[in-house]
């Protein structure tokens, strides 16, 4: 079973629908970085953080990030910078947290929230697969000049240090697909996107997922994100079981950065449409519910529309 490395510790205040919450959450979340800062020890912890943070992008730079990671000191100092950069964040977000359930509370926006903490507690499904990319020899891929050019565009730079994952599914076929996430280097310095190459035709797309703090808004429903997907479907045929329809589901909420297990899943099809409803725990606090749409009328499943919402009451 692959370690899950993405979404441990660092949580999105987009999980959060309604704006003026999700506003608030941002501020309580900075807010609790500052906090933090006055403690007793703090200092020590930050400047080693933010010192250990310019010395790996510098080794990055000069040496390349995988070269880089084949040093066992610099392996070790990487792993050590991403756990104090999940711990920092989930005080962070922890902190958040509890003013945002304040604010909910006088608001009673989302007070469907509290009854669901107890009801999740559910088995995790671990059909999704990652490999971390440093146990891969080399990805031949990425250092061709169209997937620089193709990744500039989006404003990223594979010098810069990144943990990388190569993510595994059936549906995927001979295609291959990276998740790309930040290595901390300042607090809420974090940018995570995902890499697809299909294998026929030849195509590079870059998904955008998230960047300093949050996800993009409606990074699911990206018509540019649901393309890419369906380009990668390319020769697959259409799911004819429930699993099918389950693992298929998973696999594109996978690529963008939603590979965690999925709980309670529901598959209902009618006319040339599949369904697919899964419940994600993203932290104990909250439950996002996901909803994906496939038209299955052509020789490939086509994903048409997915949405997302917090968690509530059936
Ligand atoms: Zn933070």
């Amino acid at each position: 079973m692959a370690k899950n490395r993405f979404g441990s510790g660092y949580q999105h205040g987009s999980e959060i629908t309604d704006n003026s919450l999700r506003k608030a959450y941002m501020m309580a979340h900075e807010f609790a970085h500052a906090e933090y800062a006055q403690t007793p020890g703090a200092e020590g912890v930050l400047k080693e953080f933010h010192k250990n943070g310019e010395f790996l992008e510098d080794k990055f730079e000069k040496l390349g990030v995988q070269p880089a990671l084949r040093d066992p000191e610099i392996k070790k100092l990487n792993q050590q910078q991403i756990d104090t950069g999940n711990r920092l964040e989930h005080q962070a977000h922890e902190r958040a947290w509890e003013v945002v359930t304040i604010m909910n509370r006088l608001l009673q926006v989302l007070c469907a929230l509290f009854t669901l903490c107890a009801a999740t507690v559910g088995q995790t499904a671990t059909d999704a697969s990652a490999v971390p990319c440093e146990k891969l020899p080399t990805i031949r891929e990425l250092t061709s000049k169209e997937a620089k050019r193709v990744l500039a565009a989006f404003g990223y730079n594979l010098r810069q240090p990144y943990d990388c994952t190569k993510l595994t599914s059936r549906w995927y076929g001979t295609s291959m697909v990276l998740l790309f996430r930040s290595v901390p280097t300042r607090l809420d310095d974090q940018t995570n996107f995902s890499v697809v190459f299909t294998s026929s035709p030849h195509e590079i797309w870059v998904l955008a997922i998230a960047s300093g703090m949050v996800e993009y808004p409606r990074v699911e429903s990206d018509p540019h994100n649901l393309a890419a997907f369906n380009a990668l479907l390319a020769g697959q045929t259409v799911p004819t079981t429930d699993p099918e329809w389950i693992s298929l589901a998973r696999s594109y909420l996978a690529i963008i950065g939603h590979e965690k297990a999925m709980l309670s899943p529901q598959i209902s099809c009618a006319g040339g449409e599949c369904t697919v409803e899964l419940s994600e725990q993203q932290s104990p606090q909250v439950l996002i519910q996901w909803a994906l749409s496939f038209d299955k009328t052509g020789r490939t499943a086509r994903l048409q529309d997915v949405s997302r919402e917090l968690g509530k009451r059936e």
